[in-house]
Formats: structure tokens, C-alpha cells, sequence
């Protein structure tokens, strides 16, 4: 059973309010130790571990005091957060029921093994930060096909990815969250504000109306910057546009202009990365034609100068079979599962 992260939030504040006072105290004085302890800890006799050993297996470090009700373990990509006499635990803010409480006995708190496996394992954790950005929004609608709005599937694919990506230790960023109206350069600059980021603009094709194979063209492409837009057209505009000439600190502008260069550089390169890993899961995984990892000129591409920056497109909408695919919430999941792996891939994949 899957319950609500801020329910747990408040449970463990309601119990740790408890603990020091009133009913819920005799909960945790008598887990404190002694015969009675032992008396209210018959599941001792089931698997459990003690807290330092399983910190120190699963590498986690305790950020929360152990005398504070809810007790935080954190390690790469992992949030743990549970609290001795509740049957719960959340895992990077998704809770789970347990069949043991974690308990205390003889002043050590010990963990049911089960929560073992809530640990998202080693290979499956994301570390790092993803800003997805849900092309268009507001009274930019998008391409349109049988009754779907571009906007409307990028946004729910980019928050079911968000979802997706944040249980697995990901931080995620967006740049909308709802059908707004965003500027180009406003989502360049979500991503440009967050170091060691990428930036996955989600997007569906379509070909126009009255053009000729319209309801044959199909498939999946992904767009990197084209090479045909120099370094040096932006690293000029990146200087301009984040006043790198002015400022305090002791940099000279060309010291700084080399240093959004070789930023940009690099970002370029991790790109094509991206793309290539994100093109062979969701091609892969959906099952769809491969239309190829293709450059073009886009704003948000060009404008993202920092950090790795691609623009996906999913499927078409004015393809009648695939726009009745993303009118299915499962298959939206898929594609979003698709971006997952993808970006896992990426992160995964040495510089
Ligand atoms: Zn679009």
C-alpha cells in the first residue's frame, strides 16, 4: 500500500509530539529499555538490524537524532525517513507500509530487515538534477490531433517522469507544472540556474494538415543544438544576457568568456549523450521508429548554456494510431518510464 508522503510527515510529527508527553509517551518510555521494553517488543524474536549497522551497509548517514521521534537516514540519491513504533517508512518522500515497526530495545533503535527493500538498490538510483520542461502551455497550445493538445500529454508525461525520477533519488526540477504560458528563454534560464543539471524538453510531433503523408509519419526523434551554431555566437550572448562584464568579483570578461565556453563546450558534448540515451529507450521501450538524435537550431537548446539541454519528441499526434496510444494514461506511463530509463542511462554513464 502506498499512502501519502505528507501523511507520514504528520503521523511521525504527531507521534514525536507524543513521545514527549502525554498518551502516545508510554509508547516510547516503555521501549526505552529495561524488562518492559522487552515485553512490548515481541517482534525482536523476527529479523531486525541495528541502526548503525544498517546505516553503515547501505552507506547512509543519520541526519536526524535518534531522540527527535522520526529518524532521517540519507545517503547518494536516498532519503530514508521512519520513526521507532510506526509501521511506515518513506522512501525520497514515497511511503510505504511496513509489517514491523522499527523499535527501540535497550536504547538502540533496530529496523525490520523488510526495509531492506525499500532502499531503491545502488544501480538504480539517480543522482542527479533533471529539469523537465513540457513544451509550450497556456494559449500555446501545441500541435493538436485527434482531440489531444500538445501541451496537455507533454505535461502529464513530464510529471509522471518528475514522479518517477524522484523515487529514484533524482532531484527534479520543472518548468511548468500546470498548462501555463512560459517563455523560451525563461525555461533556458530554469536550467541554466541549476549547476549539474540537465534540461529535457518533452514534446509530440505532427505534420500539417493537408500535407502530403500526414497520417503515415510516425516514430521518435530527439534534438540536440546544431552544430552550426558557433561557441562563439553564444558564449557573446551568454556574457550579455548574465552580465558577465560587470559584476565584483576580481575575473576579467575574457577569463569569464572562456569559462561559458568551455561550460557550453562540454554541455554540448553531454548532450549528444543524452540524446543518444534517451532516443534508445524510448525507441526501445515503446517500440516506435527510430527516427534518429537530429541537431536543429532551438531556442531552448541554444539558450541552455550550461548544462546539457534536449528536446524529445515522443510520438505524433496527427499519427491516428499513435494519437490513440497517448490517449491512454498506460502508455503515457510507458513513455514516461521510457524518459526514465533514459536518463538513468545517462547519469549511469561516465563523462
Ligand atoms: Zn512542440
Amino acid at each position: 500500500m502506498k499512502i501519502n508522503g505528507l501523511a507520514l510527515f504528520a503521523l511521525i510529527f504527531f507521534l514525536s509530539f507524543a513521545a514527549r508527553g502525554g498518551e502516545g509517551g508510554r509508547v516510547y518510555a516503555s521501549f526505552g529499555g529495561g524488562e518492559s521494553g522487552l515485553k512490548l517488543t515481541p517482534a525482536v524474536s523476527r529479523a531486525s538490524i541495528g541502526l548503525d549497522d544498517f546505516a553503515r551497509q547501505h552507506n547512509l548517514t543519520l541526519v536526524s537524532a535518534p531522540g527527535a521521534g522520526s529518524i532521517e537516514l540519507v545517503g547518494k540519491g536516498v532519503s530514508l525517513l521512519f520513526a521507532p513504533g510506526l509501521p511506515m517508512a518513506a522512501v525520497n518522500g514515497q511511503s510505504s507500509t511496513l509489517t514491523q515497526a522499527p523499535f527501540v530495545l535497550r536504547g538502540e533503535v533496530r529496523l525490520p530487515v523488510e526495509m531492506e527493500s525499500l532502499l531503491p538498490s545502488a544501480s538504480t538510483r539517480i543522482d542527479g538534477t533533471v529539469v523537465l520542461d513540457a513544451g509550450h502551455g497556456g494559449n500555446d497550445t501545441g500541435c493538436t490531433g485527434f482531440g489531444l493538445r500538445e501541451k496537455d500529454v507533454a505535461l502529464d508525461i513530464c510529471l509522471r517522469a518528475g514522479e518517477l525520477l524522484r523515487r529514484r533519488g533524482a532531484r527534479v526540477f520543472y518548468t511548468r507544472s500546470r498548462d501555463e504560458f512560459i517563455e523560451l528563454s525563461r525555461r533556458s534560464e530554469i536550467a541554466n540556474s541549476q549547476p549539474d543539471a540537465i534540461l529535457v524538453s518533452v514534446h509530440l510531433n505532427s505534420v500539417a494538415t493537408g500535407s502530403k503523408g500526414r497520417e503515415n509519419a510516425r516514430g521518435v526523434e530527439t534534438f540536440v543544438l546544431s552544430g552550426r551554431i558557433t561557441e562563439g555566437a553564444r558564449v557573446s550572448a551568454a556574457a550579455r544576457k548574465y552580465d558577465l562584464a560587470g559584476g565584483a568579483e576580481a575575473v576579467s570578461y575574457n577569463r569569464k568568456k572562456e569559462i561559458i565556453a568551455a561550460l557550453s563546450g562540454f554541455s554540448r558534448d553531454r548532450a549528444r549523450t543524452l540524446g543518444a540515451c534517451l532516443q534508445q529507450r524510448l525507441v526501445g521501450e515503446l517500440g516506435e521508429t527510430d527516427r534518429g538524435v537530429k541537431q536543429k537550431n532551438l531556442a531552448v537548446l541554444r539558450e541552455t548554456y550550461f548544462v546539457p539541454a534536449v528536446l524529445t519528441e515522443v510520438g505524433f499526434l496527427s499519427h491516428p494510431a499513435t494519437a490513440k496510444k497517448f490517449k491512454s494514461a498506460e502508455h503515457r506511463q510507458r513513455v514516461a518510464e521510457a524518459l526514465t530509463a533514459g536518463i538513468a542511462d545517462y547519469f549511469a554513464c561516465p563523462e
